[in-house]
């Protein structure tokens, strides 16, 4: 195994057996070229933007990387990578960064990997953050491995639980392994720094206080030399006239008991009389009658929504870690043993094709009187 690949201490939740990786290297920040040793410990943040726009999951990573930092007394850092359009780094000193370290460069306009990651490594060298963390979202799931790949230390994917421990202050990194039958806790003790991902929706949003004072400190970009193999040749914006999954209010989501993309017409209506978003199980994504960034579960979204209302959806445990966290679960199946009655607040056993469509009139015609 390269020592390039996710190391650690694997230990399942309530089990005195461990296994420690044997090849795990023996490497320390004494290897690397002097830094700012002020700033070494921190517990870093990278603050994903788009034009300015702050993806909602750093405001989550904001609130955790807080308490962290906070438990090992150290500070903490956003870490900005944009182009022209500057992101009012302010909002993040609000959200409780001390510190943010700014990368602006023309050729950061838009997330690439190879110099985002370049960029991101010469930074994390210099300051020596002891802590990196990322949102679970595309942008995230693709620089943070090509970083840690870079540093040479261990990076832990879609972790649900972040603490520090009082004995030793490493990164305790908690998510849910096996299908999601156990919850595994991974540690990196000989490498730094230790990174993790954490999925949109998992933590408590931080709070902010406009009032509050931090440094912003700009990182020289222009010496850098940059390879990069990827242009952009044209941006797509998905168009759809529903909400998207990870911001709604309410999520309806169909499954394969729809039997057929065609039929996903009911559950848009649906969708569309509470102005709600739509979801999918991944057995109707597979199947092509809805594209992937509708998939809810443990390899599509996590959502959090006030109300969830599964629509022919059994109810498989990969597709209750992605919506378990919702107020209120509705279930609509005509299987009364289907799993998904076990975590629903209210169930309706039927015919979807008979159930849905007289919910959306009902609906319609509520919403047309009031
Ligand atoms: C590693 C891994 C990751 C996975 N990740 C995900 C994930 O992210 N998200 C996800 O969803 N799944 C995921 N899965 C797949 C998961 O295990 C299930 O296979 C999938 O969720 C099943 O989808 P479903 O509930 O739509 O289909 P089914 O399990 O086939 O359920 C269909 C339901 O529809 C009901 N039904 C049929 N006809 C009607 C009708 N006319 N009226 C009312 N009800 C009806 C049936 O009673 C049944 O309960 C993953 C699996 C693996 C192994």
């Amino acid at each position: 195994m390269s020592d390039m690949g996710i190391h650690g201490h694997v230990r399942a939740q309530g089990s005195a057996r461990a296994r420690t990786c044997a090849c795990e290297p023996v490497r320390t920040w004494k290897d690397e070229k002097p830094c700012d040793r002020g700033a070494a410990g921190d517990v870093w943040v990278f603050a994903e933007q788009r034009a300015g726009r702050m993806a909602g999951v750093v405001f989550e990573l904001l609130g955790e990387g807080r308490k962290l930092a906070n438990a090992l007394g150290r500070r903490l850092a956003a870490v900005v990578l944009c182009g022209t359009v500057a992101p009012p780094v302010q909002e993040l000193i609000s959200y409780g960064a001390d510190v943010v370290y700014l990368a602006d460069d023309p050729r950061l306009e838009y997330v690439r990997d190879e110099p985002y990651a370049l960029v991101l490594d010469r930074m994390v060298k210099r300051y020596r953050p002891d802590i990196v963390l990322f949102g679970a979202t595309a942008v995230g799931r693709s620089l943070a491995p090509r970083l840690a790949g870079r540093l040479k230390t261990g990076l832990t994917a879609d972790c649900t639980g972040l603490a520090i421990d009082p004995e030793t202050g490493l990164l305790k990194q908690t998510l849910p392994a096996f299908g999601g039958n156990i919850m595994a806790t991974i540690i990196c003790r000989r490498t730094r720094p230790q990174m993790a991902t954490v999925r949109p929706k998992v933590m408590k949003r931080a709070v902010a206080d406009p009032l509050r004072r931090g440094e912003v400190i700009r990182f020289d970009v222009a010496p850098l030399a940059m390879k990069i193999r990827t242009s952009l040749i044209e941006f797509v914006k998905e168009v759809t006239d529903t909400v998207g999954i990870d911001a709604a209010d309410i999520v309806v989501s169909g499954g394969r008991g729809l039997g057929g993309a065609r039929n996903f017409g009911i559950i848009e209506d649906l969708a569309r009389s509470l102005k709600a978003a739509v979801g999918a199980s991944r057995a109707a994504v597979d199947a092509g009658w809805v594209p992937y960034s509708h998939q809810v579960g443990q390899t599509g979204k996590t959502v959090c929504p006030r109300v969830y209302i599964a629509v022919g959806i059994s109810g498989a445990i990969q597709h209750l870690a992605g919506m378990q966290g919702a107020d209120v679960i509705i279930a609509i199946d005509k299987n009364p043993d289907a799993p998904i009655f076990r975590v629903a607040d209210l169930g309706i056993v039927g015919d979807l094709f008979e159930v849905v469509p007289a919910l959306t009139e009902k609906i319609r015609k509520a919403s047309a009187g009031a």
